[in-house]
């Protein structure tokens, strides 16, 4: 009788469950597909920020950092093309607010500082640092996402990516703190000079 009673259960439960979890699946696959339509704006609309911050940059260092960046970016975008097949879905863009807000940011740190500078320098590390953990943070989410999904391939594309966009993090860091920010202290320090 109890096992009776516990097929019974089984049977009921076990129609409406499937349903949902196809349901959810559908809805889960949705907003992962929208989501890479975001990034995939927001890595097209950096192919056209990096080489103005690239310009505006003091030194040679962080120069050429943003440009490996934007190769790198280039192939992240290819990438992207790649998983959209995979999927079986059009490479869409779709804008993204964030990334448009970030790299506003980057466009004001260039009108705010002066050029040739190492407090230009300074800003627009933060900037592009800014934009290196946005991707950070939307790449590990979608990495885990595919993983749930059981999208496996998906999923090593975009922990390539993801690496890429946490060597570049490392880069900048690297860039900052070999003479960017204690050249800045001691232009900080020469006006300060100047004042008095
Ligand atoms: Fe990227
Ligand atoms: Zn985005
Ligand atoms: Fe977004
Ligand atoms: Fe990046």
């Amino acid at each position: 009788m109890a096992t009776k009673t516990t097929n019974t259960r089984k049977k009921t439960a076990k129609k409406p469950a499937a349903n949902e979890a196809a349901q959810n699946d559908s809805k889960l696959k949705e907003f992962f597909i929208d989501s890479l339509k975001d990034i995939y704006w927001a890595e097209k609309h950096l192919t056209k920020a990096l080489p103005k911050m690239q310009k505006a940059a003091t030194t040679e260092e962080l120069r050429s950092a943003l440009e490996e960046h934007l190769e790198v970016t280039k192939t992240q975008i290819e990438r992207l093309e790649n998983v959209f097949e995979q999927m079986g879905e059009k490479a869409v863009a779709k804008k993204c607010e964030a990334m448009e807000g970030l790299t506003k940011e980057g466009d004001s740190i260039i009108e705010e500082t002066e050029d040739g500078t190492a407090t230009r320098d300074v800003g627009l590390i933060m900037a592009a640092q800014k934009v290196e953990h946005y991707e950070i943070a939307t790449y590990g989410s979608l990495v885990q996402l595919a993983t749930t999904m059981g999208l496996e391939d998906v999923a090593s594309l975009l922990q390539e990516t993801l690496q890429e966009e946490k060597d570049a993090d490392i880069k900048l860091t690297e860039v900052a703190e070999n003479n960017i920010n204690y050249e800045a202290a001691q232009e900080g320090d020469e006006e300060e000079e100047e004042e008095e």
